[in-house]
């Protein structure tokens, strides 16, 4: 494709979230009559699927104890389930498998599914718990699980197949997509602080709006708009807590068993579904019975062909370098400081162990290659979704949002002039306002 000079819309990202974005907003203009799919261009200093969304494990679930993130989570699953062959989707399921300590909270979610209509059976107490994994799985043996959320919508996808998926709908409705292009500048109006180009390393494009979804790349398009670095945040204490930083890194833990996928099958011999297990039973190793943790741990885990093994992570750590510091490129797998080591893969077969007979003696088989990467979260750990600058819409996904395939269609709709319910918990004047989400007792920051 020749550069482009101008485009109406031009979306900085070819993941997830700027895909979805650039197709929604092809079907909303049309839709409405007031353009066409080519007034939007797609800029990627890379190509398509070249970040998060491009590693990601790929599960769509339900299960968050913040009210506002279940009902975006349900709007996201209707829309994996609208097109399961072209976004290349598993809807096997999920299971949240949890202790005690998380009883309460879990019981919370299921109750509230009931209320959102997402569908979903909720099992409580050791003895009934463990039957329920049981019947599944006639080899499970978790220790001190007290209750099971089995959530029969969600399930997977397989990373880069959804996004070429994603990116052929776009540009089957006409939407441009040039990669290659890496954006350094914005240019604004005189007098207003409004986008009226977008300055990348081949060439400027002029335009009327800009969408950011630059996942891990975010901190640096956001002090390109010279945006806060630092928030206010009201705490549920009423009190201010002044200058915490804006972004930080987290680094997620990732990597696959090569066994056959199809080990991993239910007693019925139908594919499962993915298992999600948090414990504070203490977790033993796999390979020399040593103890490695008796804090809180937690795993998830799949049978998957396109990672061909059993594919999965553990929570995630924070990065204790200084965010400004921090060297997201090269990313993923490249990555020469972040990428898993055998501590991960150590813990996380011991887990699958722990869980399932089937996996003890297998942490030999463990893909020795380089697997996870970093994200960007914002303070609280959940998304930002908001229009800044006037004509420039940022998604902020806090880095566990390949599920969150549906925020470029509500994103859409309101670049297009709608306001939507399901956006408007995220936005980013929630922390200096304290009308924060509710914090989990789940060992993972986004649940
Ligand atoms: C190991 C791992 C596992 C994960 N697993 C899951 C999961 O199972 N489920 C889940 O829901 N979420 C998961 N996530 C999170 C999820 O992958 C991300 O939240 C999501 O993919 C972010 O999508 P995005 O479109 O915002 O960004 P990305 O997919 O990262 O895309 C951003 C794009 O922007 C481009 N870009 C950046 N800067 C510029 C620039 N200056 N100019 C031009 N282009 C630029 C990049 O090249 C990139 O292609 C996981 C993340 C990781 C790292």
């Amino acid at each position: 494709m020749a550069f482009p000079t101008n485009a109406k819309y031009v979306i900085v990202g070819a993941g997830i979230h700027g895909l979805s974005t650039a197709y929604h907003l092809a079907l909303e203009l049309k839709r409405k009559g007031e353009g066409v799919g080519s007034d939007v261009l797609i800029l990627d200093k890379s190509s398509i699927a070249a970040g998060a969304s491009g590693i990601a494990c790929g599960v769509v679930r339900n299960n968050y104890y913040q009210p506002a993130m279940r009902e975006l989570m349900a709007h996201s699953v209707k829309v994996w389930e609208s097109d399961p062959d072209a976004y290349s989707y598993h809807p096997v399921g999920y299971m949240q498998i949890s202790p005690e300590v998380m009883h309460e909270d879990v019981s919370t979610i299921a109750e509230q599914q009931k209320d959102i209509g997402y569908e979903s059976v909720f099992i409580e107490g050791a003895k009934a718990s463990t039957d329920y994994m049981r019947h599944l799985f006639d080899d499970w043996q978790a220790q001190g699980i007290t209750s099971v959320l089995h959530e029969k919508p969600g399930g997977y996808a397989n990373n880069t197949r959804s996004m070429y998926g994603l990116a052929g709908k776009a540009e089957a409705e006409g939407v441009r997509i040039l990669t290659g292009a890496t954006v350094q500048e914005f240019e604004r109006g005189n007098g207003s602080g409004a986008i009226t180009a977008v300055v990348t390393d081949r060439g400027t494009v002029a335009c009327d709006y800009v969408v950011i979804a630059a996942g891990p790349w975010v901190k640096s398009l956001w002090e390109l708009l010279e945006l806060p670095r630092a928030v206010n945040i009201k705490g549920s204490d009423g009190e201010m807590h002044h200058d915490i930083p804006m972004w930080i890194y987290w680094s997620l833990q990732e990597g696959t068993l090569g066994v056959d996928p199809k080990m991993q099958r239910t007693n019925d011999g139908e594919m499962p579904p993915v298992i999600h297990v948090d414990s504070d039973a203490p977790l033993v190793s796999d390979v020399d019975g040593s103890v490695i943790t008796e804090e809180m741990w937690g795993i998830y885990y799949k049978p998957d062909f396109h990672f061909n093994g059993i594919q999965g992570g553990a929570a995630p750590f924070k990065v204790p370098t200084e965010p400004d510091k921090v060297a997201v490129d090269p990313y993923g797998p490249d990555s020469p400081d972040f990428v898993v080591g055998g501590e991960f893969s150590h813990m996380w077969c011991s887990a699958l162990a722990h869980c399932q007979k089937r996996f003890e003696g297998q942490t030999p088989k463990y893909k020795d290659e380089p697997s996870g990467g970093i994200g960007a979260f914002t303070p609280d750990s959940f998304p930002v979704f908001d229009v800044f600058c006037e004509n420039c819409y940022v998604i902020a996904d806090s880095n566990h949002g390949y599920k969150m395939l549906g925020v470029g269609k509500l994103v859409a709709e309101e670049i297009a002039g709608a306001s939507s319910a399901l956006l408007e918990p995220f936005r980013f004047s929630r922390y200096e306002q304290g009308k924060l989400h509710p914090v989990s007792n789940s060992p993972f920051p986004w649940s």
